[in-house]
């Protein structure tokens, strides 16, 4: 049995005490990831942003809202897991500065000033222990596969998984997975649920090592 991160659902970043910026996901993926690891028989810590779906009720869950909390809480649990699997879309961008009150209109066009947040699958893969791995997500609309092993040896990643836009919002989805080679390890469509099982058990035949019982 192996213990398992997965991100799960979007980020929030704040703008005032009432408005935020974030990416569109539902968690579903997420979710179908851990039923799927925890149908094998692991440990799975689930961190996720605020989404409106059920996790299943074994999975250790924290809550968090924005991609700092997020890298905070991954960087915590990492430590006694396995490997992770970076599911989740957090927000790429947060405003510069978050103003303590409601932004009133002035009739004016509103200009933001957003600088990047942390990757966290980039820095769980930069501090990898031997042993460790990290599973990431890339969602492409161009240059998918060149994009998508880039950024899987950017960010330190065993695996990519590559998956269009056409996934968001959607109940179904298709997805490649590719090896640092660029090698294509699976190619899996159909409903989330049955793609999650599939590309669970492609990720686990190639990186988590088979449980040895006790003699
Ligand atoms: O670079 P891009 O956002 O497309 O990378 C997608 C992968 O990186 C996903 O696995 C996602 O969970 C992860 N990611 C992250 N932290 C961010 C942005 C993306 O962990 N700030």
């Amino acid at each position: 049995m192996a213990h398992i991160l997965i991100t799960s659902g979007p980020t929030r970043q704040y703008l005032d005490p009432v408005r935020y910026i974030t990416n569109a996901s539902s968690g579903q993926m997420g979710c179908f990831m851990a039923q799927a690891a925890l149908d094998r028989g692991h440990q799975v810590t689930l961190v996720s942003g605020p989404v409106s779906i059920e996790y299943p009720r074994e999975v250790r869950l924290i809550h968090v809202v924005t991609t700092v909390e997020m890298l905070e809480a991954s960087l915590g649990v990492f430590p006694d897991c396995e490997g992770a699997i970076g599911v989740a879309a957090p927000c790429d961008f947060q405003p510069r500065t978050v103003s303590g009150q409601k932004i009133r209109k002035t009739g004016e066009p509103l200009v933001l000033e957003l600088v990047q947040t942390p990757d966290i699958v980039a820095t769980l893969g930069a501090g990898k222990r031997d042993g460790q791995w990290v599973v990431g997500f890339a969602l492409e609309t161009d240059d998918a596969w060149f994009r998508a092993v880039t950024k899987l040896h950017r960010k330190c990643c065993d695996l990519v998984v590559l998956n269009g836009p056409s996934a968001i919002n959607s109940a179904s989805s298709e997805v490649e997975l590719l090896d640092p080679s660029g090698t294509t390890a699976g190619r899996f469509s159909g409903p989330k649920q049955a793609v999650c099982r599939e590309l669970f058990d492609e990720i686990s035949k190639r990186l988590i090592r088979p449980f040895a019982p006790a003699m």
